[in-house]
Parts: C-alpha cells; structure tokens; sequence
C-alpha cells in the first residue's frame, strides 16, 4: 500500500469520525436519522446532473489561468466588472428548475452557489445559503480563502454536502504568482471556515483542492499535512487553463506569446493533461448572475434566459449548437466532460 493511499485512507476515517461527531452533538441537526440518510446518499449526488448558479461572478483573487482572475489582475471595462445575484431573482431560479423538473423531487442532486465568483463575498451569503437550506437541497461551496465572512449565529450550513477550499500552493512566493494574496491569511481563514462550518452543523465533505505548478511541486507534502491537521481530504490536481475563450485561442495558435511562455513556465501539460479532445457529455446547468443559461463551465457564454428553456430544449441545443461545434473541433471540451486533471498516485507517491 502507498503513502498516499494510506493518507487518503487516514483522511477519510478522520472526516468520517468529524461528520459523525456533528450529527451527533449539532442543534442545526434535529433529526439525526435524516443527516445519516444525507451522507449516504452523497455518492450518488455525484452521479446526477449538477447545478453552478453562480451567485456572483466576482471574485477576489488573480489567477492567471481564470477569465475572472485574468480581469482582475489585468483590469477591464466597468461593463465587464462582475456583479451580485438578486436574491428575488434566486428564488425564482430555483423554483423555476424545481417546476420544469430540471432538479428532481428526490433531492440528490448538487447546486453549487459558484462557477465564476467567490461566493462567500456576497454581501447576501447567509440569505441564500438560508433559502436552499429550506428546501433541504445539497449544496455545493467553493472558495479560495482570501476572504471569510462573518456568520450570524443562526446561519444553518447543515445542508453543505461538499466544499472545495483551493489553494495554488503552500508558500508566499506560490500565492505571490497565482493568487496574489496574503498565503498566511488564507491559511488560517481557510481552517477556520471548516471549523466555522462544522460548528454550524456542517456534515459535509471539505477537500484542500491543491493546483500543481511546475514551481510547487516541493509543497505538495506541507499542503497535505495542512490538510491532515483538518481532517480534511487533499486532492491535488494539475493547474490548467480553466477559461474556456484562452482555451480555445490556445487549440486554434492564436494566444499571444507571452502568455504561452507563462504556460510553458508555470503549467505542467499546455492546456490540458489529456490533448485535444473532440467529444463532450457535458450535462451540468450553469446559470449565472443575470438568470442567463451560460453554455457550460467552462465559458461564460450566455445562451439565453433560464426560463425560456425546459430540459429539452436544452438537450436540443447541445445537440445542434454552432458554438459547441466549433468548441469540439478545437479539442476544448474537458472540465465536467472529458475531465481529468488529477494527479495521478505515482507523481503524488513521489512528492510526498
Ligand atoms: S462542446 Fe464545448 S462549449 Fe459545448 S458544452 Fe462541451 S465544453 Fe462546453
């Protein structure tokens, strides 16, 4: 048995004993019985469609990598600024996908608040988060920890199924080239949200998500041990273009030449571990801040309001959609496609 699979194995009995440990002493958890059936039936959220309604589409970092990162370091017009999610909108959003069938009765399925933006940096957080807990919906939560907002001490977050706390290494000089942020803020506000989410009756799964560079490969074990003091998962995976238009640029040579010799210098694989690939099952619904359909995670491409559209006139424009064409030609597809962007064991084995 590898290191790694013995620390992948530590790591989920701590979470498990961590998640047990809420259920059992929470005052958000009443029904004790309900929160197990919930955490088993997280394994089969992961099967169904998933949900991004992106609360937000603004974010505080600046990733190199992210279309939302790249406007924030590089600056762009007041119009292309992100912006909030009205919450009357929200409601509406959800209740809408609960009338058409998009979300399904038997409530396993995901909606994650996020796809462009942080979504704790909405000045309404607790009011959303307060909306789907109702409705008793799994949700899905990311951040990068540059932020961590202050909880009233009635915010639920007992329906928080998973969260993805991303890190773009373990040191100031890794956050000085991605992120751009202060590494030891993010560090403590990072364990402080899974404290301050277990208090508040989380019973879901965290996982240090950990974006390998070619220059932080000598961090991998201190991020994991991070992780581990947490107990929490660690799931370390390649650093790539997350922006679909780059993406694109970058299948059809048209990205220009300082910005592929930062990806020769930082990225490990180009664009993408895997190549061009031509084919996509993308099945997710990405809505963003407007109430818009954007075609998938990867682009923040509108293709027209959420309620105009049922889920077959949805599966009817994948089928026959120009832009999705052009897309596949390219090779693009991937993020919740043909995704695979983990490291495997045997590089992970070998940092550790
Ligand atoms: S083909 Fe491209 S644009 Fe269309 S859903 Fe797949 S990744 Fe997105």
């Amino acid at each position: 048995m590898n290191k790694l699979f013995r620390i992948d194995q530590c790591l989920k009995l701590a979470q498990r004993w961590e998640i047990l440990k809420t259920i059992s002493t929470s005052k958000f958890i009443p029904n004790k019985l309900e929160a197990l059936k919930r955490v088993l039936s997280y394994r089969q959220c992961l099967k169904e469609t998933g949900f991004y309604i992106d609360i937000g589409n603004v974010c505080n970092s600046k990733c190199i990598f992210c279309s939302t990162g790249n406007k924030n370091r590089n600056g762009c017009a007041p119009t292309e600024k992100g912006h909030f999610m009205d919450f009357e909108l929200f409601k509406k959003i959800l209740d809408y996908l609960e009338k058409q069938h998009f979300l399904h009765t038997n409530n396993n399925q995901m909606v994650a608040l996020y796809n462009w933006g942080e979504p704790m940096l909405h000045p309404e957080f607790e009011r959303f988060m307060d909306y789907i807990t109702r409705k008793k919906r799994h949700i899905s939560l990311s951040t990068n920890g540059i932020f961590l907002p202050k909880f009233s001490d009635k915010f639920d977050a007992s329906c928080v199924s998973f969260f993805r706390l991303s890190m773009c290494g373990f040191s100031q000089k890794s956050y000085d080239k991605i992120f751009m942020s202060d590494f030891e803020q993010c560090k403590k506000n990072i364990a402080s949200v899974v404290h301050e989410f277990r208090a508040h009756g989380c019973i879901g799964y965290f996982t240090l998500i950990f974006h390998v560079y070619q220059f932080n490969t000598h961090e991998i074990k201190a991020a994991a041990e991070f992780a581990r003091s947490l107990h929490i998962g660690f799931w370390p995976v390649w650093a790539f273009l997350v922006d679909g238009e780059r993406a694109l640029k970058y299948h059809n040579r048209e990205l220009p030449v300082d910005y592929l010799t930062l990806m020769s210098q930082y990225l490990f694989h180009g664009s993408h571990p895997r190549g061009p690939v031509n084919t996509c099952s993308f099945t997710d619904i990405c809505i963003n801040p407007d109430g818009d359909l954007n075609v998938c995670v990867m682009f923040p491409k509108p293709i027209g309001s959420l309620f105009n559209m049922t889920p077959e006139s949805l599966q009817a424009y994948y089928a026959t959609s120009e832009f999705c064409k052009t897309c596949k030609a390219a090779g693009v597809p991937r993020i919740q496609c043909e995704d695979n962007d983990e490291f495997d064991l045997p590089s992970l084995s070998y940092f550790l």
